[in-house]
């Protein structure tokens, strides 16, 4: 689950990590509200205005603007809330903004002794440990700075057993270029940073850029923060920070009818049980000169109602032409997922105007088969792999 960045410095400032502050707003007169607020606090006479989308690149996109006074705060919000924003890292349309977040500015204009750096907290799959992964080109598109200067960006690997070491964190301070008070304080940043990472159970933590301020201070200006699906459960008050609005309607939709669904580019629509067989499906469906639309795992219980209501999200997405079922019958039996596919297309007649194509293979395939070829219905069976990808085929033309 992806957080805002307001969120993630929430979370980073309980762990006593120090932030650029803000308030956020929902309107350009919550933003004036919100940047005197600062004011009073901080003492800041400028402040930036930041969408609060989950996408990044957002100062590339013009999501990102600084306001030097209170009538540019309130028309920069403005502009900026209800924009469609588009950044690199966005589709074409952009994501709407629903609220902008009120920084205080805490560049300095001029200022030469200020540095951006680069830093995330992450799982090392290749060795199944986190690591801290950290950079002196900051404030720039890590990607980027990884194809053209590798030998920039650095990492440290934390053994689990005993969790961030002291010499580590300072090996991180020394290989960013600093001395004195900013070692310091960026040997306390990266010790509660990997401490936030750990104990709200995230799957990543991004900060560009980590800002060292020419007073030594060392800040997260930025946060990218990602919550691990199955730590929500113990985790209330960070599940508490979902955002819908910021996800794909047909997989929040799916989801709350307990369907795996994941929206994809292709035409051809899937109807899975198991996360395998889903995949082997999808290069099916490839092989045979198609794309998935989807991926979809309709789980264990395969029954009318559930193949009606995985019919129905599918067919939300206009780009499906097709739709292939390909079901496992192990311990649901493929002659009761037959009849629910025929019920199931009875009961939504013209909804369904595209050709369906339905690979049932276990307990009773060819009673199964029997019962879609006797239904009169426009389904094509079939009970092997390769059937089901020549069939495929020939709907697509
Ligand atoms: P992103 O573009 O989505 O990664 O958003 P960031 O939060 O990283 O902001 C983009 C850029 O805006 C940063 O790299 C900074 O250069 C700039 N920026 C952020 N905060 C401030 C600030 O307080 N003052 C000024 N002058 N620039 C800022
Ligand atoms: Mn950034």
């Amino acid at each position: 689950m992806n957080l805002h960045e307001y969120q993630g410095k929430e979370i980073l400032a309980s762990f006593g990590v120090r932030i650029q502050r803000g308030v956020v707003a929902h309107s350009a007169k919550e933003a004036v509200t919100a940047a005197k607020q600062l004011t009073a606090e901080t003492g800041t006479g400028w402040h930036v205005i930041k969408a609060q989308v989950h996408a990044g690149g957002r100062g590339k996109g013009g999501g990102v603007k600084l306001a030097k006074n209170l009538q540019e705060v309130e028309d920069l919000a403005g502009q900026i809330i209800g924009m469609n924003l588009v950044t690199p890292q966005t589709s074409a349309e952009g994501k709407k903004v629903h609220q902008v977040l009120v920084a205080e500015d805490v560049y300095y204009p001029g200022d030469s002794e200020t540095s951006e750096f680069y830093m995330s907290v992450l799982l090392n799959r290749a060795t199944g440990r986190n690591m801290i992964m950290y950079s002196t080109e900051g404030g720039m598109d890590i990607e980027e700075v990884a194809e053209k200067t590798p030998h920039l960006i650095f990492t440290e690997e934390i053994d689990p057993a005993t969790g961030l070491l002291p010499f580590q964190a300072r090996r991180v301070a020394f290989n960013l270029g600093l001395s004195g008070g900013a070692f310091k304080e960026m040997v306390k940043f990266v010790s509660s940073l990997y401490k936030a990472y750990q104990e709200s159970d995230a799957s990543l933590f991004e900060i560009n850029p980590v800002l060292k301020t020419s007073d030594d201070k060392i800040m997260a200006v930025d946060a990218k923060v990602s919550i691990d699906n199955n730590a929500l459960y113990r985790r209330k008050q960070y599940a508490e920070m979902r955002d819908l609005r910021e996800e794909s309607p047909i997989e929040v939709e799916a989801g709350a009818l307990g369907l795996n669904y994941v929206d994809l580019d292709g035409n051809v629509g899937c109807m899975v049980n198991g996360a395998g067989l889903a995949m082997a499906t999808m290069d099916l469906i490839k092989m045979a000169g198609g794309e998935p639309a989807n991926f979809l795992d309709v789980g264990g219980t395969a029954d009318a109602k559930r193949v009606e209501e995985a019919f129905r999200i599918i067919l939300k997405d206009p780009n499906v032409k097709a739709i292939l079922i390909n079901i496992f019958g192990g311990i649901v039996r493929c002659d009761r997922v037959a009849q629910g596919v025929v019920d199931a297309y009875k009961n939504m007649g013209d909804e369904i105007n595209v050709p369906i194509i339905v690979r049932l293979q276990g307990t009773n395939a060819e009673l199964a088969k029997e019962i879609i070829d006797n239904s009169g219905l426009e389904v094509h069976s079939a009970v092997q792999f390769q059937e089901a990808a020549d069939k495929v085929k020939e709907v697509l033309g």
